[in-house]
C-alpha cells in the first residue's frame, strides 16, 4: 500500500473503533451507524483509496470540488451525499452525481431539486437539515430550517416527484441554547426525528456527529455520522 492509503487505513480503523465503542456505550448495534466520509477538499485519488479500503458513503459540500470528483470516481461503489448549502443554480449539476442531499431547507430548494431529478430520471433521498440555532421562523447562519419548518418542509418533499424524504440532519450549533452542548442539541434531533416518523414512517434517518463529537451522535440515536478530519486529516483551507 502507499504511505497515503495506510494514514487512511490507520485513520478509519481509529474511527471505527470509536464508533464501535460508541454503540457499544449506547447499547445499540454496530450496524445501527453508518458512517459517511467527508471528503471535501481532498482529491479523488484519496476516494479511490477510501473506496477500496471498504467505504461506501462519501460527502461534499461544495459543488464546484464535488462534480468533478464524482465524475471520476463515478466508476466506484458509492453513495455520494451533498451536505453543504446549496444554491439553485448548483442542483442541476448536484442532481447528477447526489444520491442523497442532506441540505434541504426551503420550499425553492425542494422544488428546484425535484424538477431537475425528473428531468435526470433521478431519484434523490432528501434530508430536511435542522437549524438548531435558529429562530422561529429563520434559517441558520449554517443552513438549515428552524424546528418550526420541519413539517411543512417535509410535507412538501414527500410529494414531490422524484424526491424520498428520508429524514433529519443536523451541525451542532455554535451559538444559542445549545453551543457546546452537542449531545442535547442531538437529542433534540432525535425528539424531531420522532415526531417526523409519525407522519412519515420511512424518513428514520438522522445524521449527527463529525469528527469531534461522533460519541455525542451516537449516544442521542443517530443513524448516520459525517466525519471527515479524523478519517482524512487536518483540512488545508476552510470547507
Ligand atoms: C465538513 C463537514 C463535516 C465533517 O467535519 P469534520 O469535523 O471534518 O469531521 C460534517 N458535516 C458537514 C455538514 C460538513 O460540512
Amino acid at each position: 500500500m502507499t504511505d497515503r492509503k495506510d494514514e487512511l487505513a490507520a485513520n478509519l480503523a481509529k474511527v471505527e473503533d470509536r464508533i464501535a465503542a460508541a454503540c457499544a456505550a449506547a447499547g445499540r448495534a454496530r450496524e445501527e451507524v453508518t458512517l459517511i466520509v467527508v471528503t471535501k477538499t481532498y482529491p479523488a485519488s484519496d476516494v479511490r483509496m477510501l473506496s477500496e479500503l471498504g467505504v461506501r458513503h462519501v460527502a461534499e459540500n461544495r459543488d464546484q470540488d464535488a462534480a468533478p470528483k464524482a465524475a471520476e470516481c463515478s466508476d466506484l461503489p458509492l453513495a455520494w451525499h451533498f451536505v453543504g448549502q446549496l444554491q439553485t443554480n448548483k442542483v442541476r449539476s448536484v442532481v447528477g452525481y447526489a444520491d442523497l442531499v442532506q441540505s434541504v431547507d426551503r420550499s425553492k430548494l425542494v422544488t428546484a431539486l425535484s424538477k431537475e431529478a425528473v428531468r435526470q430520471e433521478r431519484e434523490v433521498g432528501c434530508l430536511i437539515q435542522v437549524a438548531l440555532d435558529a429562530g422561529a421562523s429563520e434559517r441558520g447562519e449554517r443552513g438549515g430550517v428552524a424546528p418550526g419548518g420541519i413539517e411543512e418542509l417535509a410535507d412538501l418533499v414527500a410529494k414531490a416527484p422524484g424526491l424520498r424524504l428520508d429524514g433529519l440532519m443536523t451541525v451542532a450549533p455554535l451559538s444559542g441554547e445549545y453551543a457546546g452542548r452537542q449531545q442535547a442539541a442531538f437529542e433534540r434531533l432525535m425528539d424531531l426525528s420522532t415526531d417526523l416518523r409519525r407522519a412519515h414512517p420511512a424518513a428514520n434517518m438522522v445524521s449527527a456527529g463529525m469528527s469531534a463529537d461522533l460519541e455525542e451522535a451516537v449516544a442521542a440515536g443517530a443513524t448516520h455520522v459525517r466525519v471527515g478530519t479524523a478519517v482524512l486529516g487536518v483540512r488545508p483551507r476552510l470547507g
